[in-house]
């Protein structure tokens, strides 16, 4: 019965899924014995890197086919879908065999799993330029505009209102809080804490909205859409939410959730400092046990970097070493929640009465503005003792809740890194479809319905990737290598999208003052923050895949 509502190129992109799926099984448990279980990745990191690559595609192939699937088997067939999935799942083995073929020996054999010659005919139909243009054309047609089937009543539901507030209230005010590196008006932030945006992943005895992990993506993905910025504004909320919720006490909870629920308080995110980045278990901000006004607490001296929104937050979640033995790593830091006041300019000076203090300038960037993101520095800055997560029994800890916390944000940067590269297919097919050289359209040029078509294919791939990281999450809070897939593929996509959209926009792309000159700087920083590239390939994906995860 399923047979019969399978198109051809359906049943050829499930072919080709399972074959780039086998094909990977294959490279994954040859490099394992190189590696011996992932234990020895930094004597292979060149290979360990290309198989964290090539799985993210082949999971990604699989997850653009399971949707075609779904929506075939409700009767509901998504035709441009299941083209796409054919197009993805042929690059997906096309890249596999070229990376097999450069070197076997590493390869150990996986590669002649993809000689078949049915099966190349399939990958070459699957890679035909006029298949691309032909998505290509299609797109172009709707504006590049996606219905995506959500299956899920309450996040499609949210996704039109998000899309309807994300047109109203933040595309107007993007391109300027970009330009003249503003800060997001409070009016915005406000009306987001009004939808209980702050609180989606805060249950509801808490005083959250907990929305579920899809929702929260597809609200993401929309604000992002718009601007970076404004999809961003929940993800530091969202990191501590996780961290509290995993390590907090009931009491800690009771008081922190719903005031961060409400958006009565914004949080900052302070793990970065000047010389520790990737090695997050060096961390060097020290907090060593003391008393102020007759209060037992801890004093924060030392340096962070890089910490987002740190001017604005009323509170900062700051990872610092509480055992002074640097052999201690990972076991020698926890997690403090620390207060301070809201400043809205690029430096600000935090003083206590005795003394302490926080110094704060921002670091200029090319993109992602609108937040500001800081560097620190930290003078005998008191906290009181129950503002370390977990209390006593949070004491060295917290390594573990920061990075419970940081899979929550990489689901999350799959979303914002979709909603940028979504919004910039949309502009460069209004701009093609608008733009005229040689007495035509440049849309109606082959290249440009080619290049539009694979565009489409990859955001694509990157959303049900990150949609299927999502339902996993609401599975089970703990995975890790879902979320950091998605993280990985769609900030990438991001990057080549904008970048492409650009170069149709021809110099026009290259003026400050066409948004998809700043999708372009906005979507460089995707691939660096909560883990930056490499780190998660080796140390998070490798690392998982290699040792039987
Ligand atoms: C705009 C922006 C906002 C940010 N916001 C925050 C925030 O709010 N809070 C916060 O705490 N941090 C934040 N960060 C910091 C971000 O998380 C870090 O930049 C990131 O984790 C990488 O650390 P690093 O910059 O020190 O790079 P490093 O760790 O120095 O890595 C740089 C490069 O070195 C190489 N490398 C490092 N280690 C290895 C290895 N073991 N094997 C092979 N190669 C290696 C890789 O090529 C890597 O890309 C932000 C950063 C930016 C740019």
């Amino acid at each position: 019965m399923r047979q019969a509502t399978q198109t051809d190129a359906l049943a050829a992109a499930q072919r080709l899924s399972a074959a780039a799926q086998e094909a990977v099984d294959a490279a994954i448990a040859a490099a394992a014995r190189r590696t011996d279980g992932g234990k020895r990745i930094d004597d292979h990191q060149v290979h360990a890197e290309r198989i964290a690559q090539l799985a993210t595609a082949a999971r990604a192939a699989r997850e653009l086919v399971a949707y075609c699937e779904r929506r075939a088997e409700a009767g509901k067939r998504d035709a441009l879908a299941e083209e796409q999935a054919f197009v993805f799942s042929a690059e997906a083995v096309h890249t596999l065999r070229a990376a097999a073929e450069a070197d076997p020996d590493a390869f150990d054999g996986a590669a002649e799993r993809l000689e078949d010659g049915e099966l190349r005919a399939t990958v070459r139909a699957g890679l035909s330029e006029a298949r691309l243009r032909a998505i290509g054309a299609q797109v172009l047609e709707a504006r590049g505009a996606h219905a995506t089937e959500l299956g899920d009543a309450v996040a499609t539901l949210t996704r039109d209102s998000a899309r309807s507030f994300a047109k109203t209230e933040v595309a107007p005010i993007a391109q300027e809080m970009h330009r003249q590196d503003h800060l997001v008006p409070e009016s915005l932030i406000q009306k987001m804490a009004g939808l209980g945006l702050f609180g989606c992943s805060i249950p509801e005895s808490y005083g959250g909205t907990e929305m579920g992990y899809l929702t929260m993506v597809v609200l993401t993905e929309e604000l992002s859409a718009a601007s970076l910025v404004a999809g961003s504004l929940i993800t530091r909320s969202e990191i501590l939410t996780r961290a509290l919720l995993q390590g907090g006490t009931e009491e800690q909870r009771q008081h922190w959730l719903p005031r961060i629920a409400s958006g009565e308080l914004i949080v900052g995110i302070c793990v970065t400092e000047p010389d520790t980045g990737s090695d997050v278990a060096s961390v060097q901000c020290r907090a060593t046990r003391g008393e102020s006004g007759g209060r037992a607490g801890w004093f924060l001296d030392g340096a962070k970097a890089w910490a987002t929104f740190a001017g604005r937050a009323n509170i900062l979640a700051l990872l610092a070493r509480t055992d002074p033995d640097p052999a201690q790593g990972a076991r020698g830091v926890s997690l403090f929640i620390v207060e301070k006041d809201p400043f809205d300019g690029h430096s600000f000076v935090q003083a206590q009465p005795k003394n302490g203090s926080i110094t704060g300038t921002a670091n200029p960037t090319p993109g992602y503005r609108g937040m500001h993101s800081f560097t620190l520095a930290f003078d005998r800055y008191f906290v009181p003792e129950e503002h370390l997560v977990g209390m006593e029994g949070g004491l060295n800890k917290g390594f573990y809740l920061q990075m419970g916390g940081f899979a929550a944000g990489r689901l999350q940067t799959g979303g914002r890194a979709t909603g940028v590269g979504q919004a910039a297919l949309e502009k460069a097919c209004a701009y093609a479809s608008e733009r005229k050289q040689f007495g035509r359209a440049i849309a109606d040029y082959q290249l440009t319905q080619y290049k539009l078509g694979r565009m489409a294919t990859h955001v694509a791939a990157g959303r049900h990737l990150t949609y299927a990281a999502a339902r996993e999450m609401e599975q089970d809070e703990r995975a890790a290598m879902l979320p950091a897939m998605c993280k990985l593929f769609a900030s990438d996509v991001a990057v080549w999208v904008s970048q492409e959209a650009q170069l149709i926009h021809g110099g026009w792309g290259y003026s400050e003052e066409d948004p998809v000159a700043r999708y372009v700087v906005d979507a460089l920083v995707l691939p660096i923050f909560e883990g930056v590239k490499p780190i998660l390939e080796l140390k998070v994906i490798a690392r998982q895949l290699l040792a039987g995860g």
